[in-house]
């Protein structure tokens, strides 16, 4: 299999090329140039095996030039249970009928993105030494919480690999400051930047374009990588826990082999949901795919409407991994839906570049409305949705899992379709602490509490387990407490990869 860019189809790469690079030279995505199908009989010999087997089955489709002892090694060392405190690394919760919880958030961060990225550094080591690539991966990341502490975990030790991570000084919370500047790993470092998210995001993007560090970093042997959402490397490890799910709900005897099931993905940059549409693509019986969007509703709009417009005020909200106006990943599922027509792809990419808005042919706009259902929660809605979950199942969600509930009640409303769903729950309770105690509870049940207080409360209360990476980190030693210009960030990494 091979993999091509979605703004050139000239592009011809392996697999392991398309992790190395990240991004086409042109800008596109890499995509695959074909889907491997699985027949029914194919899921059926799923069903008895475990997460790391099903991995290995699905990762080996689509990197077609790794030996099955590569991707062995990488899915071996990403998902055990020290990391992931359960065995069956994504369980799935059965609320009532028609709706299961696909829980991805017991890796070491607490929520979905582990289940990528800590993979995605050993999949980028192996791909590097497999294209010849000799040099020291050095992974810079800008980020507004979540992904940065998540890249740390998953690249902490990993042999070839530096770290660095840069967080606005006064744009994360306190706990996912402490989570950050406690990072554990001799190959690490972490500093605050003073500005805000995009200050930091700004000033990686200036060392990642500046010619002449490269050529210095190269001639000391390293180079320079992001650990971006786009990479195919973080997306193909999502197709597998689609498969897992429906094996546990056969195994499990919730469904018989064939049952159609919807799947319902709260979304930002459209990663977690394309992975979804790649399962159903792969012949994994998916009925409806349900866009679940908080007040960024710039998706629910195009999925309406064909017409994507980034001209929009940007609010702040509860579930705020989902606070984003560019769904990168979209364009992927263009690309796919479009039938490789790059043209089309550059022109409406182009468009969004200058005008921050397109509209795509009715013919593709049909096609993703046939696909899609899309809605959107606001915050009370979501905090709405917390509480009565906990009220009607005594079972606690995050406020980015809430949108994804309240968006496929809101489905089943509309549309009267109560097939069961697998429904993506991509943050612990406990990481947003706060918002759901407030949302349970209500604004007094939180006053002048800290972040260590909030958490023995929500564990108390709901009678849950604090997951030991949050329960540790009171007593953890912080290592870094780095506070740089944004003009200083080059020299940060300078000082540390010295
Ligand atoms: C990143 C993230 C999302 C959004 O996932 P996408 O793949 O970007 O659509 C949703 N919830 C949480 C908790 C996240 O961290």
């Amino acid at each position: 299999m091979k993999y091509n860019s979605t703004r050139d189809e000239n592009v011809s790469v392996t697999s392991a090329e398309a992790i190395v690079k990240g991004l086409g030279a042109d800008g596109g995505l890499f995509v695959p140039d074909s889907i491997p199908a699985l027949a029914l009989s194919d899921i059926a010999e799923m069903v008895s095996m475990s997460y790391n087997e099903r991995a290995k089955r699905l990762l080996g489709l689509f990197l077609t030039d790794f030996k099955a002892s590569e991707i062995e090694d990488c899915v071996n060392k990403a998902y055990t249970k020290a990391k992931f405190e359960t065995n069956s690394i994504a369980p799935v919760y059965k609320l009532d009928q028609s709706r299961y919880i696909l829980e991805l958030w017991h890796g070491p961060t607490c929520a979905f993105k582990d289940i990528a990225l800590q993979i995605l550094p050993h999949l980028l080591t192996t791909s590097a030494k497999k294209t010849g690539m000799d040099k020291e991966i050095v992974i810079l990341v800008a980020t507004s919480g979540d992904t940065g502490k998540a890249a740390l975990e998953g690249f902490r030790d990993v042999e070839g690999t530096k770290i660095v991570v840069f967080f606005p000084d006064n744009g994360v919370s306190s706990i996912q400051r402490l989570q950050m500047c406690t990072q554990e790993g001799d190959n690490v470092f972490v500093s605050a930047v003073n500005g805000n998210f995009d200050d930091a995001q700004t000033g990686v993007k200036e060392i990642f374009t500046d010619k002449a560090y490269e050529a210095e970093l190269s001639a000391r042997g390293k180079a320079l990588s992001s650990a971006n959402s786009i990479n195919w490397g973080r997306l193909v490890p999502q197709i597998v826990y689609y498969f897992s799910a429906y094996c546990d709900m056969l195994k499990a005897e919730e469904i018989t082999m064939g049952d159609v099931v919807n799947i319902c993905v709260p979304t930002g940059n459209f990663g977690n949901i394309l992975a979804a549409y790649f399962a159903k693509m792969m012949g994994l019986p998916v009925g409806k795919l349900i866009c679940a969007s908080n007040a960024n509703n710039v998706l629910t709009d195009f999925i309406k409407t064909g017409t994507y417009d980034k001209n929009r005020p940007f609010y702040t909200t509860i579930s705020p991994s989902m606070d984003i106006l560019i769904s990168s990943n979209l364009e992927r599922l263009l690309y796919l839906l479009s039938g490789g027509n790059t043209a089309e792809i550059k022109r409406c990419m182009n468009e969004l570049k200058e005008n921050g808005k397109y509209a795509v042919s009715p013919e593709l706009a049909a096609l993703v409305a046939d696909n899609f259902y899309a809605g959107f929660a606001d915050d009370d809605k979501c905090r709405e949705t917390i509480k009565k979950t906990e009220a009607e199942f005594g079972y606690v969600i995050d406020p980015h899992t809430a949108v994804a509930v309240s968006v496929h009640e809101r489905y089943m409303e509309e549309t009267g379709d109560s097939t069961k769903t697998i429904i993506a729950s991509t943050a612990s309770p406990f990481k947003f602490n706060c918002d759901v105690l407030e949302a349970i509870l209500g604004a007094e049940a939180v006053e002048d509490k800290d972040e260590f207080e909030l958490l023995r409360l929500l564990g108390e209360r709901f009678s849950l387990r604090i997951p030991n990476s949050l329960a540790g980190l009171e007593y953890k030693d912080v290592r870094f407490e780095t506070v740089c210009d944004k003009t200083m960030m080059k020299g940060v990494v300078s000082e540390f990869l010295s």
